[in-house]
């Protein structure tokens, strides 16, 4: 006799699939896609149901207990798991954890299915009395049914009335499930239909061509901001919807971009479309909801960040990637996976078109589209032919000043406030200063667990760790020679703030970093206050350069250009230029033109140049010749990997050994370090790396398969986490 297996893939950290027997009671209900409850060591374990087969389960451990009434995983998606947990070396098991709504694959679930009453009439000949019970058995006749929630809209306090009604046998009640709805009491605003302009129209048809043949095909959009990107997803999404197909849109940070959400809610809610949106702000049970909603195929639109790549849409038909430039569609801890990149593959598996688009592509991106793994789209102009803005670059060598800003940006600043007009100053550095020095004996102040200074929070009294969040107090005398003239080094956000105000008195003066938009609805807020008019000059770091079109702004200045360009990363030119075209983009809406101004002692470095022309062709065409010639990404393929614990000897020894034996069989890839991280020591674990680089991904892939084992069998004491295609390096 045969017995069902199934294939179980477990939340530990293991590679393999594992198979159990299903009896016959569980045999009924289970499919591929559940949850279960199995055995597994000494303890019991979730799992995730991979496969099902018939097979001989003598000797096998047998599934305890289901977890789930329908899968929570279509077949697709787990495709796509499957093909991310192999690419990216981490473990099946825990790549469905991270794939799924906060909580759902935890030993300790705590989301729940919500419910609640709902009431239909039973018996319309009872008599009633008052107007009060006959109002509300008329209203839910009309509506055939209603839920408790949408009573209360109209009914305040009905219970007592619900219950007399029923007691009476005029109504009948039962309970419901009940989705929870994180968008409510949010405003939607009108929906512009503006006619597409022939750059769009192009865009929009080739995108189109390939969505009517159900075929994937990776595109490239390229527009500078305002040139109407928006409008050619809205165009393509309501085509691939009309062919009754679903469409997902990824964004880099949800709330960073609400306006983004909203024109889609204004686009399409009103013609019965159903859009779930995937955020960090909801609470677990918000996304369990949405899960469940997509995967019943209830939602035809799905907005999210980074995770919604892996949203249960069972029939897709078109993904976007907004702003694929930005380094937060790769997550940097645990599974390091990148949702541009397996937004593409995605679209391969599921046969639709994959849209990234970005004012300022990703040399990867651009690079494909050169090569022609990518169709390139390309919107020349803004839509409204407003005049790019006038980028000065200000050399902090001939200007000098013992001031954060330039004269010449204070003078353009004083000039927008005469106006009327806005400012906007970029320094992407939170804090007051990057440090406190003692002038003394040259000391400074360094986090005990981290290779790193201590930033000086003034307002705050404190001194932090930006890595580990430590914190001490700030001390009234050097610890190492008692003097007192202690003294912030270098400006962040903080002391811009104070400097600004102090130049400009009486200016409205806000500012936008991680330390003023902690709480639920201050960035959004500060928002509100610009596009009101409400602030004269917003200070902040690159979060004010992110989704947000504020037209009221003349004069943009970015300061500490510098510390980006100089960042010990390959990137840094290409992140470097990405920043400051973003930025810069966020002027010149206003009438007249905006002015942008870049303080910098490298105002002839190309990726400065090249951003104050906005002019991406040549910056691609300086910044090639570099990575071919070191065999940098996209011209070569790179591996980190990071070994980490408390003892440095010991992660030192370990990560040698790891080298020697990687360097003995390597062929056609470079075996670089092991050397100790930039970031050498993070919240108390000692760091080293060994950086694997390539031509081909076939060897680099071969090596690591071949040592997969081995790693696998390290000191318990040193972690190592492998990066593949790895995106911050310290
Ligand atoms: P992007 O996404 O590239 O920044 P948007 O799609 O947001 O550009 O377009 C910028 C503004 O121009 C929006 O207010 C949009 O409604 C409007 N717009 C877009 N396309 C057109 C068009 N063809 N004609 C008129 N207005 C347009
Ligand atoms: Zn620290």
């Amino acid at each position: 006799m045969t017995d069902l297996i199934a294939d179980i893939a477990i939340n530990a950290p293991l590679k393999q699939l594992y198979s159990y027997r299903v009896d016959a009671a569980h045999g009924a209900l289970l499919q591929v896609g559940m949850r279960v409850r199995v055995p597994f060591g000494r303890r019991t374990t979730i799992g995730f149901v991979i496969k099902l087969s018939q097979g001989e389960g003598k000797g096998l451990k047998a599934v305890k207990e289901l977890l789930d009434e329908e899968p929570l995983l279509p077949a697709e998606l787990l495709k796509l798991l499957r093909w991310a947990a192999d690419y990216y070396f981490f473990p099946f098991g825990q790549v469905i954890r991270n794939a799924l709504p906060g909580g759902l694959g935890s030993e300790k679930s705590t989301t729940s299915i919500l419910s609640e009453p709902v009431y239909r009439v039973q018996d319309a000949s009872i008599g009633l009395r008052g107007e009060r019970q006959r109002n509300l058995r008329d209203f839910i006749l009309t509506a055939e049914s209603a839920s408790l929630s949408k009573i209360k809209e109209l009914f305040p306090e009905p219970h007592a009335t619900l219950k007399r009604l029923v007691e009476l046998g005029s109504l009948a009640v039962h309970e419901e499930e009940r989705l929870r709805d994180p968008f409510l009491r949010e405003e939607i605003p009108a929906d512009k239909q503006p006619q597409l302009n022939a750059a769009q129209q192009e865009a929009v048809a080739a995108i189109t061509g390939q969505l009517n043949q159900a075929a994937f095909h990776g595109f490239l959009l390229h527009g500078v901001t305002g040139s109407g990107k928006t409008e050619v997803y809205l165009h393509t999404v309501r085509h691939c919807l009309e062919q009754g197909r679903q469409a997902l849109i990824l964004v880099p940070e949800i709330s960073l971009t609400p306006q983004l959400v909203a024109r889609f809610r204004a686009r399409f809610e009103q013609q019965g479309k159903t859009i779930v949106a995937l955020h960090s702000g909801m609470s677990a049970g918000e996304r369990y909801d949405a899960w469940r909603q997509i995967m019943r195929h209830q939602v035809q639109i799905v907005i999210g960040a980074r995770s919604a790549v892996f949203a249960p849409l069972g029939d897709l038909g078109l993904i976007i990637v907004d702003e694929e430039h930005d380094a937060s569609y790769k997550q940097s801890e645990g599974f390091r996976y990148n949702a541009r990149d397996l937004a593409l593959v995605r679209g391969q598996q599921q046969n639709c078109p994959v849209v990234l688009g970005s004012a300022t592509p990703s040399f990867a991106s651009y690079y494909r589209s050169e090569q022609g793994a990518l169709t390139r789209l390309t919107l020349e102009r803004r839509v409204h032919d407003e005049a790019l803005p006038v980028v000065t670059l200000i050399d902090l060598k001939e200007e000098k000043s013992d001031l954060a800003l330039a004269p010449s940006l204070i003078e353009a600043i004083q000039q927008a406030l005469e106006q009327r007009e806005q400012a906007l100053v970029l320094l992407n550095r939170r804090g007051f200063a990057p440090f406190l020095l003692c002038p003394d004996c040259g000391s400074s102040f360094h986090c005990p667990n981290c290779e790193i200074t201590l930033t000086y929070h003034k307002g705050e009294g404190r001194l932090r760790c930006h890595y580990c969040d430590y914190v001490a107090t700030i001390p009234e005398t050097c610890p190492h020679c008692r003097g007192i003239n202690l003294q912030p080094q270098g400006a962040g956000t903080e002391r811009l703030e104070q400097e600004l105000e102090e130049l400009f008195p009486g200016a409205r003066i806000a500012r936008m970093d991680r330390d003023t938009t902690g709480r639920k609805g201050a960035h959004r807020k500060i928002i509100g206050e610009m596009l009101a008019g409400k602030i004269d000059i917003l200070v902040g770091t690159q979060m004010i350069a992110k989704g947000h079109d504020f037209p009221g702004v003349a004069v943009v200045g970015v300061l500490g250009a510098d510390s980006i360009l100089n960042f010990p990363d390959f990137r840094s030119a290409e992140r470097s230029f990405a920043l400051l075209t973003q930025v810069a983009g966020r002027a010149g809406r206003a009438k007249g033109g905006g002015r942008v101004f870049i303080q910098s002692y490298h105002p002839e470095h190309y990726a400065l140049v090249c951003a104050a022309g906005q002019d991406y062709a040549d910056f691609y065409r300086q910044e090639l010749p570099f990575r071919q010639e070191l065999g940098y990404p996209p011209c070569g393929h790179l591996v980190n990997m990071v070994f980490s614990g408390n003892n440095l000897a010991q992660v030192r020894g370990v990560a040698e050994r790891v080298g020697e034996d990687l360097s003995r069989f390597a062929t056609a890839v470079d075996v670089l370090g092991p050397s100790p991280c930039a970031l050498s020591r993070l919240r108390g674990k000692s760091r080293f790396q060994i950086l694997l680089k390539a031509a081909e991904r076939g060897p680099l892939r071969q090596l690591l398969l071949r040592f997969a084992e081995k790693l696998n069998q390290l000191p318990k004491q040193v972690a190592l986490a492998i990066d593949v295609d790895p995106v911050d390096m310290l």
